[in-house]
């Protein structure tokens, strides 16, 4: 009989695999252990809540996995890469096709329109072809902004910024998306309305999501919530 094989366990997986992630700042004489060994899996497919006390290290977290920043230490995998080990010009490629940003604040750009917005990532690769703007007409219409798609981001409300933002998040199809707090500065009912388009829509493309929210209710709506507490992710039952 063949042995049964576990694809996450083989090199050049989909999904995300985070072994021993170490971080710290320097300030002055002292260094501020940030990440302590933080180890995480996720397949594809697979949404998480990110929460814990805000200067835990959350959005360093989010740096380090989309190769923003680099670690001390410790091993980040995704999509079959090892991020660490690229160039400077190879890792900001691999980020633009690999992984999708939403900030708390939107990032969109003021000059661009939201169609301009969404095709961003296609265009920081290559010349847009049709094909891009195939599919940025499709998600913002699945994002309920078809009638919006010509007009400036400073004539949209702070939930529609935040829909045009996930659209553009997903245009390259990316395995991972990491959303940092995108809904801090919305109303409730906006707040959910991001939630719930964000989870289907990763759930739709068979993505990873990764999304930090302080909010309980929200966190709830994910598959895992993953705790941060002193550097590591820690599950709700053990004893801190
Ligand atoms: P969170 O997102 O959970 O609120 P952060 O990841 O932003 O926390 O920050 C974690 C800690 O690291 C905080 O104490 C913050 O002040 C510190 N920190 C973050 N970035 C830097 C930096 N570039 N230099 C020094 N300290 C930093
Ligand atoms: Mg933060």
């Amino acid at each position: 009989m063949k042995p049964q094989l576990n694809p996450a366990a083989l090199p050049g997986s989909a999904g995300l695999r985070v072994h021993n992630l170490c971080k710290s700042y320097h300030s002055g004489e002292q260094t501020i252990s940030i990440l302590n060994d933080l180890c995480l899996e996720l397949q594809p497919g697979e949404n998480a809540a990110i929460v814990g006390p805000s200067g835990c290290g959350k959005s360093t977290l989010l740096y380090l996995l989309g190769t923003l920043e680099q670690p001390d230490s410790g091993m980040i995998e995704l999509a079959g890469q090892k991020p660490q080990e690229l160039n400077a010009v190879a890792a900001a490629a691999f980020r633009n096709r690999s992984i999708g940003f939403v900030f708390q604040d939107h990032h969109l750009l003021p000059q661009l329109t939201v169609r301009e917005n969404v095709l961003l990532p296609a265009l920081a690769m290559r010349a847009v072809q049709s094909a891009d703007e195939q599919r940025a007409d499709a998600l913002i219409q699945r994002v309920g902004l078809e009638h919006r798609s010509r007009q400036f981001p400073g004539k949209l409300s702070g939930g529609e910024r935040q829909r045009v933002a996930v659209a553009r998040a997903l245009l390259l199809r990316p395995a991972l998306i990491l959303a940092d707090e995108p809904t801090g500065s919305l109303d409730e009912a906006n707040a959910e309305a991001v939630t719930n388009l964000m989870l289907e829509m990763q759930q739709e493309a068979g993505s990873m999501l990764l999304c930090v929210t302080h909010n309980p209710e929200l966190a709830k709506r994910f598959q895992r919530t993953l705790t941060l507490h002193q550097g590591r992710f820690v599950s709700l039952a053990e004893p801190s």
